[in-house]
């Protein structure tokens, strides 16, 4: 793996903090209910009113972008088979059998719950995870270096990696369709719901509404809030007229804010989140002694060809010099040879 001298320098920002899992700001408050973020917003999604018809699926790949599935969104019959989110997939609708209504079919729609408290943000040693104050537990890709403990970490397995890229891949899940909220926008699943099964608002309202609903027509739902407190309260709430955990969602995970559960199911990573540090401390010394051996190498190498270029051009003048000289030496000799001769000349001339 390359790495860029600004996602090292990334990395040691994060990491040289020390350990995150206890310093993070997304397990600040170990409190059963984090309310952190009072204003935050929140999704309600009422089970009761879901059709199954895929159309959240289909606005989800399409506002962010993802490829369109090898089975088109209408083809209905994906449903017989139970699904996980993706990496091209932020979000998938289960159908389960009602036990308590065996005639009905009961519709479940899955993605990133956006904990109040993620446990991806906890475990994740570089802080590619972002709590935000409007409640989407965003994702920087740019600090990601693959380790994948959010995957481990998350109690709703939603976090999906891009292994079939070669470069750079990412941890993939949903956004909350954070850059839509940003705008004013409606999340792109709540606006394309015909059935208004999602709503989208701010969670004490969302709780408000789910609350009025189970007042309203306590024989349609059961007395739950799913997402009120599980794992210290979730950003995606759900109401349902059967049993959690007969519609494939866990009740076993209690009030406890997920980094307090993460910390202890993750075992070894506070060991790794303390070596990291020192380890991206030891590759850095050695790129920088290898930088400076580099450095030394090349003045080396310059001194060598000035001194050689002297020593050749020292050489050259020295030939250079003996050459005039001989070249003069001889040209004194030939005007002696020429002077002597004209001499013997001139006296021959005279003695004849
Ligand atoms: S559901 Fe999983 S991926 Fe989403 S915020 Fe919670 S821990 Fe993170
Ligand atoms: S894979 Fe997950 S835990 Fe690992 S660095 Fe990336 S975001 Fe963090
Ligand atoms: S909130 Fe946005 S990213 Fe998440 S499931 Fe809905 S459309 Fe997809």
């Amino acid at each position: 793996m390359s790495l860029s001298r600004r996602k090292f320098l990334g990395w040691m920002g994060a990491a040289g903090t020390g350990t995150l899992l206890k310093n993070s700001s997304a397990n600040a408050a170990s409190n059963a209910y984090f309310s952190g973020y009072p204003n935050s917003y929140a999704i309600l999604h009422d089970i009761t009113r879901c059709v199954g018809c895929r159309s959240c699926e289909a606005a989800c790949n399409s506002v962010n972008e993802l490829p369109v599935p090898e089975k088109p969104f209408a083809d209905l019959s994906v449903l017989e088979t139970r699904r996980r989110t993706t990496a091209k997939a932020y979000t998938v609708v289960n159908k389960f059998s009602s036990v308590a209504k065996p005639d009905q079919s009961v519709y479940v729609k899955k993605q990133c719950n956006h904990c109040l408290e993620p446990a991806c943000a906890s475990a994740c040693f570089v802080r590619a995870f972002k709590k935000t104050p409007e409640g989407a537990v965003t994702y920087d890709a740019s600090v990601c270096v693959g380790c994948r403990y959010c995957m481990i970490a998350c109690p709703f397995e939603i976090p999906a990696y891009e292994y079939d890229k070669a470069l750079e891949p990412r941890v993939m899940k949903c956004t909350m369709c954070y850059p839509r909220i940003q705008k004013g926008l409606l999340p792109g699943c709540v606006q394309a719901c015909p059935k208004e099964a999602l709503t989208f608002g701010k969670r004490k309202d969302i709780l408000k509404i789910a609350r009025d609903r189970i007042g309203n027509h306590p024989d349609r739902y059961i007395d739950h809030i799913y997402g009120e407190r599980e794992m210290g309260g979730t950003s995606w709430l759900y109401l349902s007229g059967v049993p959690f955990s007969s519609i494939g969602m866990r009740e076993d995970l209690g009030v406890t804010p997920a980094p307090e559960l993460t910390s202890g199911a993750l075992g070894a990573v506070p060991i790794v989140v303390g070596l990291w540090p020192v380890l991206l401390t030891g590759i850095y010394a050695i790129s920088r002694r290898k930088e400076k051996v580099a450095e030394a190498e090349k003045r080396e190498a310059v001194d060598m060809a000035v001194a050689e270029t002297r020593r050749e051009a020292a050489s050259q003048l020295d030939a250079a010099l003996d050459k005039a000289r001989k070249e003069r030496d001889s040209a004194v000799q030939q005007a002696v040879k020429k002077a002597l001769e004209d001499a013997k000349k001139a006296q021959q001339e005279e003695t004849s």
